[in-house]
């Protein structure tokens, strides 16, 4: 075998680097890369205001078996196609402001820029010494949910994500301030309401925590915790031997949009030492608002909470924060040193990100909120949300006057569950009826749901491309369907 120096090497080495280099175009081809991607992207949000927000088709996306990974590349236009087809094509428009279903996505455009400038210059934001400009974005942007949260100064930490994400993060913060050791797990209550997202449970489930008793509290006419069956439970617990840890109110519940009583909560989080965790990761948001932080008073009071930007902030998918009032259980939960690293974070002047999360090598993700609120300023956000809970107010009024309609209670925040009475027959198939069929027609995009057993149509406000005439629309599709499936 010749050796590392030998002329054989050297021309393999030359091979390899010729192809090598393949991966990182010069200014001409990237010249013609951008154009495809700005034309694509530009087509995309030009067709948008007449696009499907939902596209029904058989064995959806399945075609891009078809383009399996090659050995020698593609053209570029060939793959933008394929794209076009088989994931843009296909499924719910995260995009649209007519998606209407579940919690709706956005994708500010401006947010979308900051995602491209973070991974075209990838600085890294988990470590100060290396990313000090992106480690100060984020805890920027921190600093700066927290105080609209109503938490005190000093509060931080991190941006993971996601809500889920966010949410095993605040999970772990609120085991290490209670100190709760695997031997104390099966008596480290935790207490949510039947309305509560699953992911906080998942949390509990992948934190080690899954033999921890989880109480369901139920919920008033309203969908909101009930706080004298919360405190009976607790007592109920303490009676019992169990050890009451962690109370997780919803400040926005998925299904209906309810605010849990916030302010009861933090009370019988103070007098039974409970660590005070609140959900608002679609709901939060609605705190930048001025009826926002009526509806939601009591949040400044958490111990930690999780809000989505990915949601009431409408940043692109990919962005939750959880929001501690206390971190040195949220560090003590994270924080590691290791030989191959610099200075102790201690000594630097701002938190490290690695220091708050699982993550190590993170991307600078708070560009994508961070270029849009300054781009637009804090007061298009404010306004974006406020119109939001006046859309929903406006939309329950008019659910109102609809024949045969049960508007569930008035929206909280800003989504609306309701059902129609079929003129005869069985309401829980009438409304999927109704469902199924605006979902295949694709203009609007709605969801459904049970309360109390029985399925409800939802209407959530939330994208930023939803204003008025899309609300109408929505409306006029759920009257149409009504009456002609009636
Ligand atoms: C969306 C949502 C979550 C989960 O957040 P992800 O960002 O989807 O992981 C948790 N709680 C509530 C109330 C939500 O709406």
């Amino acid at each position: 075998m010749a050796g590392s120096g030998s002329p054989a090497v050297f021309a393999h080495l030359k091979e390899l680097e010729a192809r090598s280099r393949t991966l990182d175009p010069g200014p001409e081809s990237r010249a013609a890369l951008w154009d495809a991607t700005r034309d694509y992207g530009e087509a995309f949000l030009r067709a948008l205001p007449e696009a499907p927000a939902f596209l029904l088709k058989d064995r959806p996306g399945a075609g891009l078996a078809d383009v399996p990974i090659s050995e020698a590349g593609r053209a570029f236009p060939d793959l933008l196609a394929a794209l076009a087809e088989h994931v843009d094509g296909v499924g719910a428009n995260g995009a649209s402001g007519r998606h209407l279903a579940f919690i709706p996505p956005s994708s500010l455009f401006a947010g979308a820029l900051g995602d491209l400038l973070a991974a075209i210059t990838n600085r890294y934001a988990g470590y100060f010494f290396a990313g000090p400009g992106a480690v100060r974005m984020e805890n920027q942007i921190l600093s700066w949910l927290a105080r609209e949260m109503g938490l005190p100064e000093g509060s931080s930490g991190n941006l993971a994500a996601g809500g889920s994400m966010a949410h095993l993060i605040g999970v772990c913060a609120a085991r290490e301030a209670a100190g709760l050791r695997a031997a104390d797990y099966p008596k480290a209550c935790v207490y949510l309401s039947d309305q509560a997202h699953h992911c906080i449970v998942k949390a509990l489930r992948v934190a080690g925590l899954g033999e921890a008793p989880v109480r369901s509290i139920p919920v008033d006419a309203d969908y909101r915790l009930r706080p004298e069956a919360l405190e009976a439970a607790i007592q109920a617990d303490q009676r019992a031997g169990l050890r009451p840890w962690l109370l997780v109110p919803t400040a926005g519940t998925t299904n209906t949009g309810a605010v849990d009583p916030l302010e009861a909560c933090a009370d019988l989080a103070v007098r039974y030492g409970l660590w005070m965790h609140t959900d608002g990761a679609y709901g939060a948001a609605f705190a930048l608002t001025v009826p926002g932080k009526t509806a939601l008073k009591g949040l400044e009071r958490s111990d930690s909470l999780v809000v989505d930007p990915h949601k009431g902030l409408f940043t692109p998918l990919g962005l939750g924060a959880v929001l501690v009032r206390h971190l040195e259980p949220l560090r003590k939960a994270h924080a590691f040193q290791a030989d191959y690293l610099p200075s102790p974070p201690e000594d630097l002047e701002e938190m490290s990100p690695s220091e708050t999360t699982l993550e190590f090598s993170k991307h600078a993700r708070a560009l994508r909120l961070w270029l849009p609120l300054q781009f637009h300023g804090a007061a298009a956000f404010r306004a974006a949300l406020e119109e939001k809970l006046l859309l929903a107010r406006y939309a329950y009024d008019r659910l109102l006057h609809m024949p045969g309609m049960e508007a569930g209670p008035a929206p909280q925040l800003s989504i609306l569950a309701f059902r129609f009475q079929p003129p005869a027959g069985d309401a829980d198939a009438f409304n999927q009826a109704i469902l199924q069929r605006l979902t295949s027609e694709g203009r609007v995009f709605l969801s459904g749901t049970r309360l109390n057993g029985a399925f409800h149509l939802r209407l959530a406000i939330l994208a930023a491309r939803t204003h008025r005439v899309e609300v109408d629309e929505a409306l006029e599709a759920l009257a149409q369907a009504a009456a002609e499936l009636a």
